[in-house]
């Protein structure tokens, strides 16, 4: 097994969760996001911290059940995760993803991949701590309940068993364009266009010319792939354009910034996935920037999905 580490950082504009101070990390903070809606996994987080986390709160890494590892800040950043000053400014933050639809110990193997490379990777970084550690809270909760029959003693041997070493495929920049459309709303039997910029099957093998730029159908869909029936192979969902969204995006070009629109009171999450709060519904915004699913609202300072508003025209 081995991981890919995919940096999709939040810009250093956003001074509210990547302040920006330079720490030399000791030690690792192990999290769960305790977040267990559908597809609440890696990437979406990720998504989250660079569309803009109205929390302040932020993370190094997150984890999920696919060997795509997403980092959001460097390491030699501080993060705010630790609920302490001390945690915060001397330790990485990892939260590992425990959405329904992932597979916990394949979760925490990737975990342990992670660690033994930042080991390895990171000299200064010597110890492995639980957030529990640094102010009290009940995270890595599932972990220190032993879910699974993986409790916190074990899967720190695992990550210190000199045996086997780690086995990072490569670290790899986010190109800005890769990441501008959201494909969340790909599902079963929907058409979608392998991107022209697609290099690499999910499954590593290199994709051929002449497989690109063609509409196939979405047969199986796991949390960052989906299994293409024509061709039979899994694509990474980053490679992959949903052609009902290339259709939205000419019929309704009528979203513009400065629009006014209004909050659907159907809507239910936002578009990076977390639920958004009744008070905010109903209401009327104004729109920031407009993706070809998404729209940022100023007020909210949130993405939104298209679907979820009225006033489009
Ligand atoms: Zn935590």
């Amino acid at each position: 097994m081995s991981i890919e580490i995919i940096q999709m950082f939040i810009p250093k504009s956003n001074t509210f969760t990547r302040p920006g101070i330079k720490m030399t990390p000791t030690s690792i903070t192990d999290h769960e996001t305790d977040n267990t809606n559908v597809r609440a996994n890696a990437r979406a987080h990720a998504l989250l911290q660079k569309n803009g986390n109205r929390r302040q709160a932020s993370w190094h890494f997150q984890v999920d059940d696919e060997p795509e590892v997403y980092q959001s800040i460097p390491v030699d950043e501080v993060a705010f995760h630790a609920g302490t000053r001390s945690g915060n400014y001397h330790s990485i933050a990892v939260e590992r993803c425990v959405n329904k639809d992932g597979d916990y110990l394949k979760t925490i193997a990737n975990t342990i991949e992670l660690y033994k490379f930042l080991l390895k990777t990171y000299p200064s970084i010597k110890e492995i701590k639980q957030h529990n550690h640094w102010s009290g809270k009940n995270c890595p909760r599932l972990m220190r309940q032993g879910h699974k029959g993986m409790n916190w003693n074990k899967f720190i041997r695992k990550v210190r068993a000199e045996a086997d070493v780690a086995k990072v495929k490569k670290v790899v920049g986010a190109g800005k364009s890769t990441y501008q459309t959201s494909n969340t709303s790909v599902s079963l039997n929907n058409k979608v266009v392998l991107k022209n910029s697609a290099t690499r099957y999910a499954t590593g093998e290199r994709i051929p010319a002449r497989y690109k730029g063609k509409t196939y159908t979405v047969m199986q869909r796991g949390s960052n792939r989906v299994l293409l029936k024509e061709l039979y192979s899994w694509v990474h969902i980053r490679d992959i354009e949903s052609t009902a969204l290339r259709k939205l995006d000419k019929t309704v070009n009528t979203i513009k910034v400065g629009s006014k629109v209004t909050l659907r009171k159907s809507a239910s999450r936002y578009a990076t996935g977390e639920k958004i709060p009744s008070r905010y519904k109903n209401k009327s915004y104004t729109v920031q920037q407009v993706k070809a699913d998404r729209v940022l609202l100023k007020e909210l300072y949130s993405w939104v999905k298209r679907s979820d508003l009225l006033g489009l025209s």
